[in-house]
């Protein structure tokens, strides 16, 4: 297939397009204006809080050719800011435009079944797990699996979506119905001590920036808090990033990616999924480093050199969930770090919003 690929660094006044008009893409075209860089939203919904601050936007289905190729030519390069964006149509605008991060690692993160076998295969630890394609599979992979274990569809689940704990065969059996009995992996629990993640970058020319990785706590499978410094040691911290460098190595990576991980009592640090896209958990950048996640991202692909990820302070952040953003005067008296991000039904559990609490940076 025929890719387009970025011949110079994009200059002001340039155009970058984002599909997906989420939080993240809101973000990130707030992060480009500040560049002098235009951004052009494309989402099939019709109010995507993207739209409200790009500088133009497109409702647009994923599979429209006429609408992602009137798409494409308005765009000097296109990044994507969830990771379900069909492969189809990755592939359809990287005929007309270059795309960043490419199609591989859509692939690999669209299916956690390639994640795994991908992860392991650089030999990065990841929970034990088994293919589950049918009963008979599942019967071998729960026997050789201890329990608990975890069963999740291989494709489009996101906090929690899509999986079930399971500590019983009978349990087993009807959570994989219950999903549908479509392509499953069943995982081991593990037994971990906290989540972290490492939020970093690959330029175009192969630098490499990793943030600091912070503790990541979640409430009913959604991110609730990133705290920073996470309580790890300088030597789990390098480990942590050497990890996402492989992995960003392997995949040839242009842009900011998410490395969730699981970090247990005994040392053992394992991958539990990578985002090929900016993080939850590097919110807190934008308030606590010299250059955020976003403006990283946006630098990445735009083939500028990265920027300092430094972090100047301490950070813990919070995510505003549902219609805890109807107490939006209350959290606006705490002084700063509030970011509302306009959305206008406050579904339970949805990410209506964060706030980043910074403090003097105590240690390194
Ligand atoms: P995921 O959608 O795979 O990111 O999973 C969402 C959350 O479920 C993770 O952040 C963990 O808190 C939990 N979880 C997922 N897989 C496992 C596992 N194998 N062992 C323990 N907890 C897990």
């Amino acid at each position: 297939m025929n890719v387009k690929s970025l011949k110079a660094p994009l200059a002001p006044g340039a155009t970058i397009g984002i599909l997906g008009g989420g939080q993240l893409g809101r973000m990130l075209a707030l992060a480009a204006a500040r560049l002098g860089l235009k951004t052009h939203i494309y989402s099939d919904e019709s109010e995507s809080c993207g739209f409200l601050v790009a500088s133009s936007s497109t409702r647009g289905g994923y599979h429209d050719h006429d609408k992602l190729e009137e798409f494409a030519a308005t765009c000097d390069v296109v990044t994507f800011e969830f990771e379900n964006v069909p492969d189809a149509t990755a592939e359809f605008l990287a005929a007309h435009v270059p795309v960043a991060p490419g199609a591989r690692a859509l692939k690999v993160a669209q299916d956690r079944l390639f994640e795994k076998d991908f992860i392991a295969g650089l030999g990065i630890a990841t929970a034990p797990y088994r293919a589950v394609s049918d009963e008979k599979e599942l019967v071998e992979a729960f026997r050789h699996l201890r329990a608990p274990a975890v069963m999740k569809t291989r494709r489009l689940g996101y906090d929690g979506k899509g999986q079930q704990i399971v500590r019983r065969e009978g349990e087993a059996m009807l959570a994989f119905s219950s999903l549908g009995g479509v392509p499953c992996i069943l995982e081991q629990f593990v037994d971990f001590e906290f989540e972290a993640s490492v939020v970093a970058a690959r330029a175009r020319d192969g630098t490499f920036a990793a943030y600091d990785p912070p503790k990541n706590e979640h409430e009913n499978h959604i991110l609730r808090r990133s705290t920073i410094p996470a309580p790890m040691s300088a030597e789990k911290i390098s480990h942590s990033v050497a990890i996402a460098l492989k992995i960003a190595e392997a995949l040839d990576y242009v842009g900011v990616l998410g490395v969730e991980l699981f970090v247990a009592g005994d040392g053992l640090i394992a991958v539990n999924e990578i985002a090929p896209r900016v993080h939850n958990s590097g919110h807190w950048t934008i308030d606590a480093c010299h250059v955020s996640q976003f403006e990283q991202h946006i630098r990445a692909i735009a083939g500028w050199p990265l920027g300092d990820p430094t972090r100047h302070s301490d950070a813990v952040m919070e995510n505003i969930l549902g219609k805890e953003v109807e107490r939006w005067s209350a959290y606006a008296e705490r002084g700063g770090g509030l970011h509302i991000y306009g959305k206008r039904v406050a579904r339970p559990g949805r990410k209506m919003g964060h706030i980043t609490t910074i403090s003097p940076k105590l240690s390194l």
